[in-house]
C-alpha cells in the first residue's frame, strides 16, 4: 500500500472524523495489570446459562420480556422504555434524533462523562460545554444563557468521575428554562447506588426529560452490552425511528431477561450493597494515606481523590499492575485520580501500593527510576 493511497483515504473521510479522537476507553489504554479498577466494572463475573436457542432468525427489535422487565423494576410503562446496545447508544440516538448535524448542539457539564462530546462530534454536532461550579454543582445561569441552538442537554447524576450527585433543585431549574426547547437527558448510569436519587419518578411533570440508565455497573455486565433509554411514550417513539433493526443479540436479550428478574434484582441489590461497604472502607484507608491530598464522597462504585503527584502515583501503581483511570486532563480535575471499587482484596492492594508513597513537602530517597515521568497514555 503506498501513501498516496493511504492518503487518498484519509481525504475522502469526513472532516470531522478525521479531526476525530476515538473515546480513550479503559479497554483501548490497553496495560498488563491484574487489578483492574478503570472502568467501573464489577470485579466478579456473574454466572448465567443461555435458555434462547433460535440463533437462525433475527432477534425481536425490543425483546418483550426485556422491555417489561425493565419497566416494572423502573415503575414504568413498557411504552416508555428503549432497550439498545448499552446506555451509549442511548447517548447516541437522542443526537440522532434530535440534533441537526452542523446547525443544532449539545450541552454538557465538565468534568463528566466522555461519551456526550465524542458521540456529538462523530455525527457532526456541536459539543458546547459549560464547566461545573467548583463544588460540582452546575452553572445554572451559564446553562440558561447558552442554550441558544442547544437540542439536548446532558447531565450525569450520579456524576462520573466525581461521583457527586447533582442537586435535584437544579436539575429542575434545568427542566424547567429547557421546557419547549431543549431535552434533557439525565444520565443515571450509576443510579442503582443511590436509588432514592432517581428523577424518573419525574416523567410526569416533563415531556422534554429522558433518563439514560445501564447493566454495566450495578448488574455487573458490562460485557453485555445492554442499556435503556427512559421517557414519555412521544420520545421514545422518536428513538425507535432511529435505532437499528436489531440492536441487541438474541444472546444479550436472553440474560438480560434473567438478570432484571426477581432473583436478578435481588442479586444486584446484594452485590451494591457489598460494593458500598468496601467503597467506605477504601475512602477511610485512603485519608490515611500521605500522598492523598483529597478524597471525594462518593455515591458510586468509584472514588475520585486528588494526590500530591498524581502522576508518579499512577505510574507506581501502573507498574505493580493496578491499573486507576487517570483523570488529570479534566477541568477542575488536575491531580486527580478515580479508583473503582473492586473486592476488598483489590482494594487492599491498592492502599498497600499507596501507603508508602510520600506526601507534599516530603522527601524520598530514590535510588532508582521509580519517580521518572510517566509515559503511559492518559
Ligand atoms: C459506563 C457509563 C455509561 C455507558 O454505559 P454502557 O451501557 O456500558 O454503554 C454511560 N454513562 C456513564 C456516566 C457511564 O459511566
Amino acid at each position: 500500500m503506498s501513501d498516496k493511497s493511504n492518503l487518498s483515504v484519509q481525504a475522502l473521510a469526513r472532516k470531522n472524523v478525521r479531526e476525530l479522537t476515538p473515546y480513550q476507553s479503559a479497554r483501548r489504554l490497553g496495560g498488563n495489570g491484574d487489578v483492574w479498577l478503570n472502568a467501573n466494572e464489577y470485579p466478579l463475573a456473574p454466572q448465567f446459562e443461555l435458555t434462547a436457542q433460535t440463533f437462525n432468525r433475527y432477534p425481536e427489535c425490543q425483546p418483550k420480556l426485556v422491555v417489561e422487565r425493565y419497566a416494572a423494576y423502573a415503575g414504568l410503562d413498557a411504552s416508555q422504555v428503549i432497550v439498545s446496545r448499552g446506555a451509549d447508544e442511548g447517548i447516541e440516538l437522542l443526537i440522532r434524533a434530535f440534533c441537526e448535524p452542523g446547525k443544532d448542539a449539545i450541552l454538557y457539564c465538565p468534568p463528566t462523562y466522555g461519551m456526550y462530546s465524542v458521540s456529538a462530534e462523530t455525527i457532526g454536532v456541536e459539543g458546547r460545554t459549560v464547566e461545573a461550579n467548583e463544588d460540582w454543582s452546575l452553572n445554572l445561569p451559564a446553562i440558561e444563557a447558552a442554550l441558544d441552538g442547544v437540542k439536548l442537554v446532558y447531565i450525569c447524576s450520579p456524576n462520573n468521575p466525581t461521583g457527586n450527585l447533582i442537586n435535584p433543585d437544579d436539575l429542575r431549574a434545568v427542566l424547567e428554562f429547557t421546557r419547549g426547547k431543549a431535552v434533557v437527558a439525565i444520565d443515571e448510569a450509576y443510579i442503582e447506588f443511590c436509588p432514592q436519587a432517581s428523577v424518573v419518578g419525574w416523567l410526569q411533570e416533563y415531556p422534554h426529560l429522558a433518563v439514560l440508565r445501564t447493566l454495566s455497573k450495578a448488574f455487573a455486565l458490562a460485557g453485555l452490552r445492554c442499556g435503556f433509554t427512559l421517557a414519555n411514550s412521544e420520545l421514545i417513539e422518536l428513538l425507535m425511528k432511529v435505532i437499528a433493526p436489531y440492536p441487541l443479540a438474541t444472546p444479550v436479550a436472553d440474560i438480560a431477561a434473567q438478570a432484571l428478574s426477581d432473583q436478578g434484582l435481588a442479586v444486584m441489590r446484594e452485590r451494591v450493597a457489598e460494593i458500598s461497604d468496601t467503597r467506605a472502607w477504601l475512602i477511610e484507608q485512603l485519608n490515611q494515606c500521605d500522598c492523598v491530598e483529597q478524597v471525594f464522597t462518593s455515591e458510586t462504585n468509584y472514588v475520585l481523590a486528588r494526590y500530591t503527584a498524581s502522576s508518579q502515583v499512577f505510574k507506581t501503581l501502573w507498574d505493580q499492575g493496578i491499573i486507576l483511570r487517570d483523570q488529570n486532563k479534566q477541568p477542575g480535575l488536575s491531580g486527580c485520580l478515580r479508583i473503582t471499587v473492586g473486592t476488598r482484596a483489590e482494594c487492599q492492594r491498592v492502599i498497600d501500593a499507596l501507603r508508602p508513597l510520600p506526601g507534599a513537602g516530603q522527601t524520598t530517597v530514590t535510588t532508582n527510576n521509580e519517580f521518572a515521568p510517566s509515559k503511559e497514555p492518559m
